[in-house]
């Protein structure tokens, strides 16, 4: 068995953390050669203690500074250290590394995230925004490089293992995805009105980064998903169901034509689908705990309720009307999620400033990563704007 040579974008965060943890039950399978993250030199500085990476690389050259001086008083200078977005997509593309864990949140993953694709690597992907910016674009990227495209989002991986071994469509009718309905789940939207972001972050079932936290209790998250989805698997969005499933046991499921519907099962950890994604074809041990589904007793299941899930009824027009929707779509949420989190505007404004921005911006084709890019600052300046008046 080869060592596979791992580069982790987003080291820091919740879906980082895991990786390595995963990584370091398994040495003789997994050298990480390049860790990467926005600006926590500290716990950088203890993960290069961990797992002695030859670089690492941060946002920003300010950051870039500091952990070149903690590295030096660490005894560890002879790990490199540089910032920038040419630095990431370095890293990436670098011959040393054969897989990349994309798990930086939001757009500033997009291009190093691309690069891995276009250089043909084995791309794991976490970081889901990209995918929902670019859709087709980046499963066709990959196709043409030869890239291996792995997903970590639990409930995308949950339908990876359950589609056909060749990702065909042979006898698939519908894809269902999964949804615990977060915290806020059965409430009308009007009542969530003075959420504070401690509430909207505190997830029943998933401890998470921030942003996708807020995503989650929106239920905007389910909608990049269904936009993910279909990009991922080549799945027109109406043939994309969404069931709110509380206790987050099945991660979502495939039908068949014939009537058979084949789910993944497993405990809320994002481990499992880290492992899976790592080892794949093969199977290794992830630390997760196992399922007793004898003393969890009972699985619900419940149609989402679209009349209090703005978000979600956002998304879904975004995903029926394709092109550069999903991106407007992305960035204005962003945007938005961003001013919730710094106390800028309420819970329920999130709804509005991503509708205002939907309906301004005209949807137009997307054939390369610059239309993107162009689609996105266009889409966060009118998401600035729409704050601005509220
Ligand atoms: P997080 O906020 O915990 O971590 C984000 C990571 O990205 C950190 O390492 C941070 O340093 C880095 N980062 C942030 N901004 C950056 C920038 N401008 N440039 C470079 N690096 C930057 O986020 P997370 O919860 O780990 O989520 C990461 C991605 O995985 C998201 O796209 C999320 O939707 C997806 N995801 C997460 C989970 C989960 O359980 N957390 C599950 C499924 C999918
Ligand atoms: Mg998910």
């Amino acid at each position: 068995m080869s060592v596979q040579r791992i580069t982790v974008l987003g080291s820091t965060g919740s879906v980082g953390k895991n990786t390595l943890d995963v990584i370091l039950r398994h040495p003789e399978r997994y050298q990480v050669v390049a860790l990467t993250a926005n600006d926590n030199v500290d716990l950088l500085l203890e993960q290069c203690r961990a797992v002695a990476p030859a670089e690492v690389v941060l946002a920003n050259a300010d950051a870039a500074e500091r952990m070149h001086a903690l590295l030096a008083s660490a005894g560890l200078q002879d790990i490199n250290v540089s910032s920038g977005q040419q630095a990431l997509a370095a890293v990436v593309c670098a011959n040393d590394t054969d897989t990349v864990m994309s798990a930086i949140v939001g757009a500033a993953g997009l291009q190093p995230t691309f690069a891995a694709v276009q250089a043909g690597k084995r791309v794991l992907i976490a970081n889901k925004e990209p995918l929902v910016m670019t859709g087709d674009l980046f499963m066709r990227e990959a196709g043409a490089s030869g890239a291996t495209i792995l997903p970590i989002d639990s409930e995308h991986n949950a339908i990876f293992q359950c589609l056909p071994a060749d990702l065909s469509q042979q006898g698939v009718r519908r894809i269902h995805l999964t949804a615990s309905g977060g915290p806020f789940r059965g409430q009308a939207w009007s009542d969530l009105r003075d959420i504070t972001p401690e509430q909207a972050c505190a997830h029943p079932n998933w401890s998470m980064g921030a942003k996708i936290s807020v995503d989650s209790a929106t239920m905007m998250n389910k909608g990049l998903e269904l936009i993910e989805a279909a990009a991922l698997f080549g799945i027109d969005s109406d043939r994309v169901d969404i069931l709110v499933h509380p206790q987050s046991i099945i991660h979502s499921l495939v039908e068949y034509s014939d009537g058979s519907f084949l789910a993944q099962l497993g405990a809320p950890d994002m481990r499992i689908p880290i492992a899976h994604a790592l080892a794949w074809p093969e199977r290794i041990e992830s630390g997760a705990d196992t399922l007793n589904l004898a003393a969890i007793a009972r699985l619900d299941f419940v149609a989402p309720d679209m009349v209090n899930l703005p978000c979600l009824r956002l998304a879904r027009a975004a995903a029926a009307a394709g092109q550069s929707a999903p991106a407007s779509l992305n960035a204005a949420n962003e945007v938005a999620v961003a001013a919730f989190l710094d106390r800028t505007i309420r819970y329920t404004d999130l709804a509005t400033v991503i509708d205002s921005v939907m309906q301004q911006q005209e949807i137009r084709q997307i054939d390369s990563i610059e239309s993107v890019l162009h689609i996105d600052n266009e889409a966060r300046d009118l998401a600035r704007r729409a704050i601005n008046s509220l």
